[in-house]
């Protein structure tokens, strides 16, 4: 679904990511794990084409993305969350949601005015799928809450709903425990299986929550200093004595 090829990318002279390949198979759940500042947001922001490496390709389906302009990645099917939350703060959930699903919408101003009846029928199926997601991830009753007002754990949630809203084949999740307590990890937990098996969406998901990951993750990937050090089932990885070492170093 998606193969990332010796992806090189330097910030002055800092190589955050430095030779780096990988790829997704549809359906799985693959955890992107490391310490700080090996690369992890990185790499989401070369996929969302925020970042552009110096070498490599990042091909998605046929398409090659690194011809393609950010704007473009959601309508190919790839929608994504912040590690730092991103979204309107004063608008309300309802409205963030539907801001999601425009990827999803074909608007032309022109056409909007001469065919007023298929702009509305779009914007009946945009409603239905907003009210589908509200449903799955348990967010009707804050629907028209304004989401500054929301505490950190439904705002994550939101986040997710608003990605999931632009009917992605492929999520990238970065860090969607980070910050929540361990009933709110739970609740996320089940969240994303259920948006994996009830909506079958492929995820990318940077996480350092191991509990979250070792219940979902059907492979993992350890991310060491711009390069991949380890892969394998969840078990694999984290018994790796690189990887474990690796750690160590960081947090000394
Ligand atoms: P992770 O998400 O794994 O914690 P990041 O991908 O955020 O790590 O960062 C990897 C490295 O790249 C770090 O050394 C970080 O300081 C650096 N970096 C990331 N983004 C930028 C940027 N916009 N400008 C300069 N350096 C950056
Ligand atoms: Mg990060």
């Amino acid at each position: 679904m998606l193969t990332i090829s010796d992806i090189v990318l330097s910030f002055g002279g800092n190589k955050a990511l430095d030779g780096v390949s990988f790829s997704v198979a549809p359906g799985e759940t693959l955890a992107l794990i490391g310490p700080n500042g090996a690369g992890k947001s990185t790499v989401f922001n070369v996929i969302s084409r925020y970042y552009r490496p110096s070498t490599g390709s990042v091909r998605y389906g046929e398409h090659d993305l690194l011809q393609r302009q950010a704007h473009e990645i959601a309508s190919l099917g790839i929608a994504r969350t912040f590690q730092n939350i991103e979204l309107f703060e004063n608008a309300t959930v309802l409205q963030n949601l539907l801001v999601g699903r425009h990827a999803r919408t074909p608007s032309n101003w022109g056409r909007e005015f001469l065919f007023a009846g298929a702009t509305r029928a779009n914007e009946l199926i945009a409603r239905r799928k907003v009210e589908e997601v509200l449903d799955l991830l348990d967010l009707q009753h804050l629907r028209n809450e304004v989401v500054r007002d929301l505490a950190y754990g439904a705002r994550k949630n939101v986040e997710l709903a608003r990605a999931v809203c632009a009917e992605p084949q492929l999520l990238l999740l970065d860090e969607p425990a980070s910050g929540l307590n361990p009933e709110e990890v739970a609740d996320m937990a089940f969240w994303l299986k259920d948006i994996r098996e009830e909506l079958g969406i492929t995820i990318l998901m940077v996480e350092h929550n191991m509990n979250l990951v070792a219940r979902l993750a059907t492979r993992c990937i350890a991310l060491v200093s711009g390069r991949v050090l380890a892969q394998g089932s969840v078990a694999e990885v984290q018994s790796n004595r690189e990887v474990q070492r690796a750690y160590l170093g960081t947090a000394a």
